[in-house]
């Protein structure tokens, strides 16, 4: 059973009131776990220690940064099964999804580290030779992090190591499902020499409390988000008091299209890994298909099968591919969504129930394939952050590509062609920030990640990630002669 207080300063403390609260395992229904609940004087102090660490952190080289956060990337790999257990145990995915995330986050704090040694300014030319034009990038000072519970590690590190490269001081907010990644993470980015108060960790139960502290203080110069669209636009009105900068990283409703030309054996695979995977509570995970007419009968065939061949069960399990959902309140949404679509003629071709164990603790949706689905169904309207795939058909290109962007999210979408003019169209058509054509799992970390329209702003991965946590200031010289 794990233990944890609140990282503040670079020291673990009990919140101000002592209080705590209990971590569980989704599959069991068991404690896993315990950690501090902070208060509004713990979150201000967790700003205290990130403002006064500011100054000399973000004076340091880009070099020792990068030398840091390469060492926290090592300590991270040195952990891995250690990490991935903890990660199994409160959020439930697969532990080989588990470890596949902990590689990505030690990728993710490695390349940003990297990144900071290119963090480059520029000189323009000037209208008056009495005169010299720089433009230098800087921190934009406390950056505050909020991340959701699917990603435990990688939605932590996509920010924290970006901010940390940029010269700036974090203070994190972690999902309350899933504090003990997050709190481990702490001690390795300790260990591997992040000075105190450069990061600091409020975990709690109270996340409007947190997040208003964290808007309303003026010294925070940057909010982070990951999380539902409904959240991210409280976030973004209460963020124009301040006048902070704002990454945020929402809800999705992938459309995958599938193409006459498409080779099916492929498709039907990447739809089922793009779908599945974290038993589809993923913001990129496919939420809806459209496939030609004439090949719906055989993809869906295809598809259908692969799906009853999964494994549901206790992430911890060998073999398990898909896990339990993370709360009753995650199984009811889905039920309801299959539900509403069965009532208006969708036909189920591939699992369609819930299942719940440990004496009701545990919360599963087996791996369900829905066929004849309509615009009308709530979940061809909304993300449903569980394992199902609704199954259109279309009879043109334009048709596919209209009813792809049919919704106000813009995150992910996927198609399959071979087709190189077609590639290149649909493509540039499609309204998403991500678009993989011929693959599912287009996610890397030196990539931009990020959505349009309800999806989000800003982008996380890469360069671009990095920039979030700069600001841009012009210095113009006059000389004297
Ligand atoms: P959520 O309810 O919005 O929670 C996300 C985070 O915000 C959690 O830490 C939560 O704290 C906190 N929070 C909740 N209410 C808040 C408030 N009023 N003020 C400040 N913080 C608040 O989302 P979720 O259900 O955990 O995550 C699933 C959603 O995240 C899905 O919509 C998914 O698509 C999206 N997501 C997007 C991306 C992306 O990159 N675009 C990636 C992953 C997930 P508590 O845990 O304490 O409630």
């Amino acid at each position: 059973m794990k233990s944890y207080g609140l990282f503040i300063d670079g020291q673990w403390v009990p919140a101000s009131d002592k209080k705590e609260y209990k971590v569980f395992n989704p599959a069991t229904g068991e404690q896993v776990g315990q950690v501090g609940d902070a208060s509004e004087q713990d979150v201000k102090k967790g700003i205290d220690a990130a403002y006064q660490a500011f100054p000399a952190w973000s004076t340091t080289t880009a070099w020792e940064r990068a030398g840091i956060l390469k060492r926290v990337s090592e300590l991270i790999m040195d952990h891995q099964d250690e990490l991935s257990e903890i990660m199994t145990s409160e959020q439930g995915k697969p532990l080989a999804e588990a470890k596949g995330e902990v590689k990505n986050a030690a990728n993710s704090v490695e390349w940003s580290g990297e990144e900071a040694k290119r963090i480059y300014g520029e000189t323009i030319p000037a209208s008056s030779r009495k005169k010299r034009i720089w433009v230098q990038r800087q921190p934009v000072g406390v950056a505050a992090a909020i991340t959701p519970w699917n990603f435990p590690a990688s939605m932590i590190t996509r920010k924290v190591a970006p901010a940390l490269a940029a010269g700036c001081t974090v203070v994190l907010k972690p999902a309350q499902q899933t504090p003990l990644t997050a709190c481990r993470l702490m001690e390795l980015f300790h260990e591997a020499g992040v000075p105190n108060g450069v990061i600091n960790l409020v975990t709690g139960t109270d996340a409007a409390m947190i997040g208003d502290v964290l808007l309303a203080d003026e010294r925070v110069g940057k909010i982070s988000f990951t999380g539902s669209t409904h959240v991210g636009k409280l976030l973004m009105r209460k963020a124009a008091d301040t006048v902070k900068k704002i990454s945020l990283e929402l809800g999705g409703h992938a459309p995958f299209i599938i193409f006459p030309d498409a080779d099916l054996d492929r498709a039907s695979d990447q739809v089922l890994e793009s779908k599945f995977r974290n038993a589809g509570q993923t913001c990129i995970c496919t939420n809806r298909v459209y496939v030609h007419e004439s090949v719906a009968e055989s993809f869906t065939e295809k598809l259908a099968q692969k799906t009853k061949k999964l494994k549901m069960g206790n992430g911890m399990d060998e073999g398990v591919q898909v896990g339990p959902l993370i709360n009753s309140e995650a199984a009811d949404k889905v039920a309801e969504q299959v539900r509403d679509a069965v009532n208006k003629g969708a036909r189920i071709a591939a699992g369609g129930s819930r299942r719940s164990e440990a004496e009701g603790k545990a919360h599963y949706f087996e791996p369900t394939v829905l066929t004849d689905t309509t615009d009308e169904m709530v979940i061809q309207q909304e993300e449903t952050f569980g394992p199902v795939v609704p199954i259109q058909t279309f009879k043109t290109e334009e048709e596919a590509i209209q009813k792809a962007n049919r919704s106000r999210y813009g995150l992910a979408a996927y198609f399959y062609t071979r087709d190189l003019s077609r590639a290149i169209q649909v493509a540039e058509k499609l309204e998403y920030g991500i678009v993989g054509v011929n693959d599912g799992v287009p996610s890397t970390v030196q990539a931009p990640f990020g959505g349009l329209k309800e999806s989000g702003l800003g982008r996380e991965g890469g360069k671009y990630g990095v920039e979030e946590y700069l600001e841009t200031k012009f210095i113009s010289f006059a000389l004297d002669q």
